[in-house]
């Protein structure tokens, strides 16, 4: 038996039903154009195909992995295309010309041998051909996927291990970041373009000098300073480009050790994920394959480097410890989350600042441009107002909107009060029917046959009489359903909208609770402070709101009272005294333009802030004397003048709160005149 007959032998006339797959792979380009060779074993391996018994037709060509290279089945379509149609029973023949390297690595080749098995699918390769059921065979193209497997991993190591000893000598180029170039014998020198070297000069003083690198980012920024990138790929790779300075840019300049002339590899490892994708990660520098100090001109010495990392990690404690202060969740902003930056739609974030006495003031913040850019934060919107104002607003929407839920509760019943109200009704329209069908047949009948006439007749009042029963119970159950839902509404509304309000005012309700309810109410909340702060509510469910508010108030602004009460001030002042006043405005219920209970001191305070004309003024205006003038006017005493005052002898005018009154003119003929004339 000579050996083409033995190959003949495992080609059966079902496998020559099924197709021949001629599966191509060729790695890169190069090979797809250079690689003539292996393009002509291509075709003698379809010569051999068509010698078994395939016709021409049926030879089928994967190529579709050309000019790719790829270590898994997951990015390679061609061989999974193959391992379709070949499970699909389809193909009665594999070719290849490394036929074990169909699959990059053992698990896709046993896999696809295994299929093949199943499937009763041959393998050709330059070698022979296989039939993956027979024993021996399969054994031997098992060897082979091994073999396959170990040839690439040794030509990886081998790859790798030149790569890795290159890197050990400090030979291996990587990527060299801003400010470094290769001259022509491949050395690292700095950036022959003065620009971009006083660039990274300046940003290493600038950080030097600040010990920050949101600092430095910051002052590049003010002065509108461009920061120069080398572009690393595309067409114009190696070019220069001026760009902002970014925060994180900054940090990664901070952190490579090139800068301070060392040569580093191996910082980032890769890990194998079970899709087949690789991720990589960065080591800690004690892991580093290789890092040599001094191996090329640098920017700033090791020791700096060494420093400027240390002040980074400094920066980032402080930062976090600040942060840290008030866990989030606990913090007194009541919109954490919820408030959107009406500039750039950005979330806005949340800075809390301490003031005495442990009041904590939020501030609502969107610092995008801030931290990325160094410039003024977006948006700076102090949070204490707003939220005073939100809680307000709910506190008066919460009605409507509880409203609203109710409403849905009303109509849900209405549905079934209207569904009952049906059934009553078709009972009415029954009624209805029977009541005319019973005219109609005592209409019909015969008028001389009495007695038919009269049965129908009293058939046909003992209908009407149904109908009006039917119809009454009808009427009377829907009005009392009516009522009774009603009611029920009505209470429903009453307990929602108090429960709301009584646990929002409720001074023991945590901050947490309220956040909760917040969330429950309201979707978020856009805010842009320009001439006035705009608030846009959305609620949950849809409902929007628009509010403007104020700017926040200037510290001189807070002591200012409001003009009404200034005017009723104004007015009382003709008639009473500063006592007097506050008990009238504090029972009106006005507070001071701090907030406090306005007391005789407050409308004094009042009274001279705003020039107002005093009461001693005021009813010296009106004649009033002082004890020294009626002492003279009646030529008694002062001390006299004022016995008499206090004993009501004359009107007194109290217009201070330390018993400074003026008094009643005595008039020409009052009896005081007329003692006085008696006296003399
Ligand atoms: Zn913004």
């Amino acid at each position: 038996m000579n050996m083409f007959q033995r190959l003949n032998e495992k080609v059966t006339a079902s496998h020559l039903k099924r197709q021949a797959y001629c599966y191509v792979r060729q790695s890169t380009l190069k090979q797809v154009f250079e690689n003539s060779e292996s393009t002509k074993r291509q075709y003698a391996l379809r010569e051999r195909a068509i010698a078994l018994g395939w016709p021409i037709v049926q030879i089928v060509t994967v190529d579709s992995d050309l000019g790719e290279t790829a270590a898994s089945v997951a990015d390679r379509q061609g061989f999974q295309k193959l391992m379709t149609e070949v499970s699909l029973g389809r193909v009665g023949l594999v070719m290849g010309l490394e036929v074990s390297r169909l699959a990059r690595n053992n698990a896709d080749w046993a896999r696809l041998l295994e299929i093949c098995a199943i499937t009763d699918t041959l393998i050709l390769d330059e070698e022979g051909v296989y039939n993956p059921t027979d024993f021996n065979d399969r054994l031997l193209l098992n060897m082979k996927g091994t073999f396959s497997e170990v040839e690439l991993h040794v030509l990886r190591s081998r790859l790798r291990g030149g790569a890795l000893n290159k890197a050990r000598r400090g030979e291996f180029k990587t990527r060299l970041p801003t400010g470094f170039v290769y001259d022509h014998n491949d050395k690292i020198v700095i950036d022959p373009d003065k620009q971009v070297q006083q660039s990274l000069r300046l940003f290493f003083d600038i950080f030097q000098r600040t010990g920050a690198a949101f600092a430095t980012v910051k002052a590049f920024a003010k002065d509108d300073v461009k920061f120069p990138c080398r572009i690393h790929s595309g067409p114009d790779i190696g070019k220069l480009q001026w760009q902002r300075l970014t925060s994180s840019r900054a940090q990664m300049i901070l952190k490579n050790p090139r800068y301070a002339g060392a040569y580093y590899y191996g910082q980032l490892r890769s890990r194998k994920n079970v899709d087949g994708s690789t991720s990589y990660f960065k080591v800690p520098r004690e892991e580093w394959i290789v890092l040599i100090k001094d191996a090329h001109p640098g920017y700033i010495t090791w020791e700096q480097y060494e420093e400027n990392l240390r002040r980074m990690r400094q920066n980032a404690i402080a930062y976090n410890v600040i942060d840290r202060k008030t866990p989030p969740r606990e913090g007194p902003c009541l919109l954490q989350g919820l408030v959107i930056c009406g500039k750039c739609g950005q979330r806005m974030t949340i800075r809390y600042k301490y003031r005495r006495k442990g009041r904590i003031d939020p501030v609502y913040l969107c610092q995008r441009n801030r931290v990325e850019m160094g410039e003024n934060s977006c948006q700076y919107i102090p949070g204490a107002f707003i939220d005073e104002t939100i809680g307000n607003l709910l506190l008066e929407t919460v009605t409507p909107l509880a409203l609203e839920v109710a409403l849905q509760v009303w109509k849900e019943l209405e549905n079934r009060f209207n569904e009952a109200d049906k059934l009553r009704k078709q009972q009415v329209e029954r009624s209805e029917y029977e009541a005319n069908l019973a005219r109609r047949r005592f209409m019909q009948v015969d008028p001389d046959n009495r007695l038919v006439a009269d049965t129908l007749e009293a058939e046909w009042n003992e209908k009407l009489r149904q109908l009006q029963d039917t119809s009454d119970y009808y009427e009377q159950h829907r009005r009392l359903e009516s009522e009774r839902l009603k009611k029920a509404q009505q209470e429903q509304v009453l307990n929602l909208a108090r429960d709301f309000a009584k646990l929002w005012r409720n001074p023991h309700t945590p901050v947490r609770e309220k956040k909760r309810m917040i969330r429950f109410l309201i979707e978020d909340v856009t805010m842009i402070k320009r001439e006035d702060i705009t608030l846009h509510v959305r609620f949950k469910g849809g409902a929007e709101k628009t509010l403007k508010l104020p700017l926040a108030q200037k510290g001189w602004q807070y002591n200012l009272t409001d003009p009404k009460i200034v005017e009723i001030v104004d007015k009382l002042l003709n008639n009473h005294n500063y006592a007097e006043i506050a008990t009238i405005l504090d029972n009106r219920g006005y507070k001071s333009g701090q907030g406090h209970r306005i007391d005789r001191n407050v409308v004094k305070g009042i009274t001279h802030k705003y020039n107002l004309k005093t009461r001693f003024a005021r009813l010296r205006k009106t004649g009033k004397l002082t004890a020294n003038e009626v002492a003279s006017l009646l030529a008694v005493t002062v001390a006299t003048v004022r016995k008499w005052g206090k004993t009501g002898i004359i009107k007194t005018y109290p217009y201070n709160d330390r018993n400074g009154c003026l008094y009643e003119h005595p008039g020409v003929n009052s009896p005081l005149m007329v003692k006085k004339t008696i006296s003399d």
